[in-house]
């Protein structure tokens, strides 16, 4: 089975045993799960790949901003389903056009989402040892 990684974001974290439920009925297995409060280095390493954007400061100081909940999912396709299940990356949109995906019911608008999914292969293992170095990877 494919595994990925999923956080639960500052602005949902009070949802997690709701989002859990969800993730659950889903058909995913929780693996591992980890409440951590990043601090804003580890948050830039998280999201290095959007070093000198525009929206990156803010992105660093909304996922240092509170705990969030990291959790390896194991499912077949579990990247794939996993981002179909979070759905848009915009809040706002999302709302308007997937109303029934996880940000549009849990974000809060076009930064703050709730939750991150990896969005490849190599992001994914890349993801997991980030939060979970002592993973075995197969
Ligand atoms: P994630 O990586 O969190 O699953 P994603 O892959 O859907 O999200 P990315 O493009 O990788 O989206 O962006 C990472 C995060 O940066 C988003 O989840 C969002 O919180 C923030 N972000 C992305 N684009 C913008 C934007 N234009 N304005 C503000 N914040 C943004």
């Amino acid at each position: 089975v494919e595994r990925t990684l999923a956080i639960i974001k500052p602005d949902a974290v009070h949802k997690s045993e709701e989002i859990e439920d969800i993730i659950l009925r889903s058909g995913f297995t929780v693996i591992q799960k980890r409440r951590v409060h990043l601090t804003p280095e580890q948050a830039s390493d998280f999201y290095a790949e959007h070093y000198g954007k525009m929206f990156f400061p803010s992105l660093v100081a909304y996922m240092s901003s509170g705990p969030i909940l990291a959790m390896c999912l194991a499912r077949e396709k579990a990247i794939a389903y996993w981002r179909e299940l979070i759905g848009p990356t915009n809040t706002l949109k999302a709302k308007e056009t997937h109303p029934d995906c996880l940000r549009a019911i849990y974000g809060t608008d076009d930064q703050r989402n709730a939750l991150h999914g990896s969005d490849g292969y190599s992001a994914a293992e890349r993801e997991i040892r980030f939060f979970f170095p002592d993973s075995v990877v197969e």
